[in-house]
């Protein structure tokens, strides 16, 4: 009972450890990897697939879709050419490297059946689902290799999403412990991001990116210690490094910015990841796999209140608006419009109203015709595509002294539509995309006068 209890514990205060394509992509990197996670500490380190694997596997699957076979098959060559030099460098004794190029070989050959098969969205789940089985299959073995104590943990053991495609929370918690024991004593439990079964058992993924949300799933389900999520960049940064200068890492965010940020597009974390840890309290921590020592971004229960943190911006953004003289003083006009969206499995991200007018953005806009005519039945409608969500992030914002400031620095920005007080955390601009940069970089002015040090 004892030794349950003692084993139970020390499983419980592991860390868990995601890296992402990059720091898989290459020999040299994952050389790096193994550096970091060889400290004599027990724990699981999820890994994405080498990056471009999968990219090139949604290529793969959508020209099947498209029954373009011999391009299929063409791809599926081309993606196995740049696995061969990866497996004879970084594999050098002999049984491994035969281990893992046959390992590796089966993968393909699902691949180069699926050329062959009818499309359909298990088959393409399935494609996908290819790449973090080979990168963690070929880093066991390369770890194995180095003399460390690896152990795979197969992720489709107990990663599981509901018919809503949200986590099973419970069943993960219990099958991960199963998992772990059935993995035996080892050091260092290599887990694939990304892939996980669906309600009806059928191969799935947690969406592009999804990665970092195994991270933090995991970490919930054995109580880790803390997640880390190794990247190629040193943190988050507090504007966009690609269109603004002298950016900087932000060194530590609460769990509400760190969403806020996520959602809003800051390329490097699944806009869900920090969900699963807020509740336990359990810090993420952003690190850079090309330069360890750097500090990157501590995300806790923690907050500074001091105004302004991050700017992000969000593409491809669709404005809708509303108008309707029957909304005048009139109630229930809301209602009718959320319930089109709701129809039509639509979200929305911002919105604003005036006694005639609503405007609204969506991301998704698959189902914008539909949405428009059955809004048109009893309003008119104005569709702006090509907008840009801006947001400024930083917790309790909108009290800060500072933000008065904003509308001076904007005073030339056309603005759409502003979103003020929605949470205390956010201030959100939407701007056409063509104003993007230049607003990015006026407000980099704001964020450096006003920023938290
Ligand atoms: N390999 C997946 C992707 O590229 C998941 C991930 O890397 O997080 O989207
Ligand atoms: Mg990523």
């Amino acid at each position: 009972m004892l030794s349950l209890l003692l084993l139970h514990f020390k499983i419980k205060r592991m860390k868990v450890l995601k890296f992402g394509g990059t720091s898989v992509g290459s020999v040299e990197n994952m050389t790096n990897v193994k550096t970091i996670i060889d400290n004599g500490e027990k724990k699981i380190v999820v890994l994405s697939a080498m990056s471009g694997t999968t990219n090139s596997l949604v290529a793969i699957a959508s020209h099947i879709e498209n029954n373009a076979r011999e391009a299929a098959l063409a791809a599926v060559t081309a993606l196995y050419e740049t696995y061969t030099p990866v497996l004879k460098h970084l594999l050098t004794e002999t049984t491994l490297h035969e281990l893992a190029a046959a390992y590796v070989l089966e993968r393909f050959e699902v691949l180069k059946t699926a050329c062959n098969t009818p499309f359909s969205s298990v088959l393409e789940n399935e494609i996908l689902a290819q790449g973090e089985l080979m990168s963690t299959f070929m880093f066991h073995c390369f770890l194995k290799q180095e003399g460390l104590r690896s152990a795979l943990l197969p992720a489709l053991d107990f990663m599981k999403i509901n018919a809503q495609k949200e986590p099973s929370f419970l069943h993960i918690e219990q099958e991960i412990t199963e998992a772990l024991a059935a993995a035996g004593d080892a050091d260092i439990y290599i887990t694939q991001g990304f892939i996980c079964l669906d309600a009806e058992g059928h191969v799935s993924n947690l969406q592009r990116g999804g990665s970092d949300y195994t991270a933090t799933i995991v970490g919930a389900a054995i109580r880790a210690e803390e997640v880390q999520i190794w990247t190629d960049i040193d943190g988050m940064h507090n504007n966009d490094p690609r269109f603004v200068e002298g950016t900087q890492p932000i060194a530590n965010l609460s769990f509400d910015e760190a969403a806020e940020l996520a959602y809003f597009g800051a390329k490097i974390l699944h806009p869900q990841t920090v969900l699963p840890v807020q509740k336990d309290g359990i810090p993420v921590r952003l690190k850079n796999t090309m330069d360890p020592e750097a500090k990157g971004t501590s995300i806790t229960r923690n907050h500074v209140e001091s105004g302004i943190k991050a700017i992000a911006a969000k593409d491809a953004i669709t404005a809708i608006k509303i108008k309707s003289g029957r909304m005048l003083q009139a109630h229930g006009f809301l209602k009718k419009v959320f319930e089109i969206f709701e129809t039509y499995e639509t979200s929305i991200d911002m919105i604003t109203t005036s006694e005639v007018a609503v405007s609204l953005t969506i991301d998704d806009d698959s189902k914008l015709d539909a949405i428009v005519a059955d809004l048109e039945q009893f309003s008119s409608i104005e569709v702006d595509k090509n907008q840009s969500i801006i947001c400024l992030v930083g917790h309790a914002i909108v009290n800060h002294d500072g933000t008065h400031k904003l509308f001076q620095i904007l005073k030339d920005v056309k603005i759409r539509m502003i979103s003020y007080g929605g949470s205390n955390n956010n201030i959100s601009l939407l701007v056409d995309t063509d104003n993007k940069i230049k607003t990015l970089q006026k407000l980099n002015s704001y964020l450096f006068q006003f920023a938290a040090v």
